[in-house]
């Protein structure tokens, strides 16, 4: 078994709609990124290259190519999860944290788990969701920035490591 953890920041702007896990939410800013800016979607490739000791999403996808401009999250997930699926590892579970002073997440946490498990090909009960705010400081509490972490959990059935 293997563990990995991934954490991503984004910044905040004015505008809808906001990107995080996966789906568009309607919302008063949206985050800014090289990519969609998909700060979930980002800890979720780093937890997963992170426990397969292949780097970062960073190094998978540099922002100094042209190719990954405005690129969605979900495809480079895809190919972060093919990469670890290359060497043998299936996901056990993920855990996953949103950090964001609004908008309320509650009512989208469902979707985003199973947006989350489709893109994964896990079932919705190994995706874990939680959310919170920045009890109104710092940059989360100021809706300056958007953040999220995950814990990935890897298995590799049958070799017994
Ligand atoms: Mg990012």
């Amino acid at each position: 078994m293997r563990v990995g953890i991934g954490h991503d920041l984004h910044r905040l702007q004015p505008g809808g709609p906001l990107r995080i896990g996966g789906i568009d939410i309607p919302h008063d800013r949206n985050s800014i990124g090289h990519s969609d800016g998909d700060a979930l979607l980002h800890a979720v490739i780093d937890a997963l290259l992170g426990a397969a000791a292949l780097g970062d999403v960073g190094l998978m996808f540099p922002d100094t190519d042209p190719e990954n401009r405005g690129r969605d999250s979900a495809e480079m997930l895809t190919a972060a999860l093919e990469a670890v699926a290359a060497l043998g590892w299936r996901i056990a579970n993920i855990d996953c944290i949103i950090f964001a002073q609004r908008p309320k997440l509650l009512p989208h946490r469902q979707t985003i788990r199973q947006r989350l498990a489709d893109v994964l090909q896990i079932e919705v009960e190994r995706v874990g969701l939680q959310a919170k705010t920045g009890e109104g400081i710092g940059a989360i509490g100021h809706e300056e920035a958007i953040a999220a972490q995950c814990v990935a959990l890897l298995e590799r059935l049958g070799i017994g490591d």
